[in-house]
């Protein structure tokens, strides 16, 4: 029987499990999804030419974060996004200080250095849980059961409170947390004379593009994009999507043709994904939950706002719970 469980493998799984791992309890790491990273992935197209799918860039903002990503730009793990980071259509002006990091190899590439020691299962979505004489009993996709001691669950607000309402006391479940969902489509055109990384818009529909070949983690004789639609756009299609996706991955091709001016000629590939908690946040009081009655965690981003750097905070917070047996 496992010490800890832990569902998801985004950054708050990640490190959570690092932490317990490091402290020689018996952890393993399962997700629903096909690779690591949740919504850090890395969508590869060939060998290590891929997009990043969800996340875009990390850009640290707390003392305790920041020194964790100089670790990690040492070991690199993480670097520097360079480039020209360009705004249309708004006065907004890129702010030069902001440093935008983003992983070595794709932007689930912290994930997996967190879990490069540690075990783990893909494609084994948790189903059901039961406690019984004090063991969680974990059922999961394919009939498959798990046991242990304790269960930390990661995953966005909506399924966590699907998964564990009946074992969470307090109030964390009404809490009113915010969720926007965000549609991505994945583009590879012919080589284009563009110079610049990335483009944020103030438009209704299309938010960001970035050009992946910036990242300079491959290199190719075709351009890859990534583009993401608003928040707004998000809330309004993430539900239909499925049913249009030629015409939905139209409508952001020829948004992004017209407001970035770049000359596509030709394209190749084009895969369209609907984010339906892309982000999801409204700062709690408390960073993590933790019941060491039951031995029940919960860490997520949504604890303390939208970015990544949320979801290690909560990791964080949740381990010194655990370890200070609160
Ligand atoms: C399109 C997009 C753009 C973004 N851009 C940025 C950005 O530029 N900068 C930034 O800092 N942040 C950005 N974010 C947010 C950032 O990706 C998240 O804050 C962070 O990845 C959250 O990590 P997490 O571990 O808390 O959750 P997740 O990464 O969502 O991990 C949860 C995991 O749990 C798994 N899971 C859920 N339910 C189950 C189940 N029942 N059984 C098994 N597994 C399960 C999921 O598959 C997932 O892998 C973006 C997100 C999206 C979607």
């Amino acid at each position: 029987m496992l010490d800890y469980c832990v569902i998801g493998s985004g950054i708050s799984g990640s490190s959570i499990a690092n932490y317990l791992n490091k402290k020689n309890y018996s952890v393993k790491v399962f997700d629903k999804a096909n690779g690591l990273g949740g919504r850090s992935s890395y969508k590869r197209f060939k060998g290590k030419i891929g997009f990043d799918h969800g996340l875009q860039y990390i850009s640290p903002k707390t003392k305790e974060f920041k020194n964790f990503t100089k670790l990690l730009i040492k070991k690199r793990i993480l670097k520097q996004w360079k480039g020209k980071h360009s705004f249309i259509n708004t006065k907004v002006k890129e702010n030069k200080k902001h440093v935008k990091l983003i992983g070595y190899s794709g932007n689930n590439s912290i994930s997996k250095f967190l879990l490069k020691n540690i075990k783990y299962q893909l494609k084994y979505e948790l189903l059901n849980i039961k406690r019984e004489k004090n063991i969680w009993n974990l059922y999961f996709i394919n009939n498959k059961k798990i046991t242990a001691k304790n269960l930390i669950v990661t995953a966005p607000f909506p399924q966590s409170k699907k998964l564990l309402s009946k074992f969470v006391k307090k109030n964390l479940f009404k809490s009113k947390v915010k969720i926007n969902s965000a549609i991505t489509v994945l583009v590879i055109t012919n080589k284009t004379k563009n110079k610049l990384s990335s483009f944020f818009t103030n438009d209704n529909t299309l938010g960001w593009v970035s050009n992946e070949n910036s990242k300079k983690r491959f290199k190719f004789k075709k351009d890859l994009w990534v583009l993401q639609s608003t928040f707004n756009y998000g809330k309004l299609h993430i539900n239909k999507y499925k049913k249009n996706k030629k015409y939905y991955t139209h409508v952001l091709i020829n948004k992004f043709k017209n407001l970035t001016k770049v000359k596509i000629k030709k394209i190749y590939f084009t895969h369209i994904h609907g984010w339906k908690y892309s982000s999801n946040s409204l700062p709690l009081k408390n960073y993590s939950y933790w019941d060491k009655k039951i031995g029940l965690g919960i860490c997520a981003d949504w604890f303390g706002g939208p970015r990544l750097e949320n979801g290690w905070l909560s990791a964080r917070d949740l381990y010194k719970k655990i370890c200070n047996k609160t």
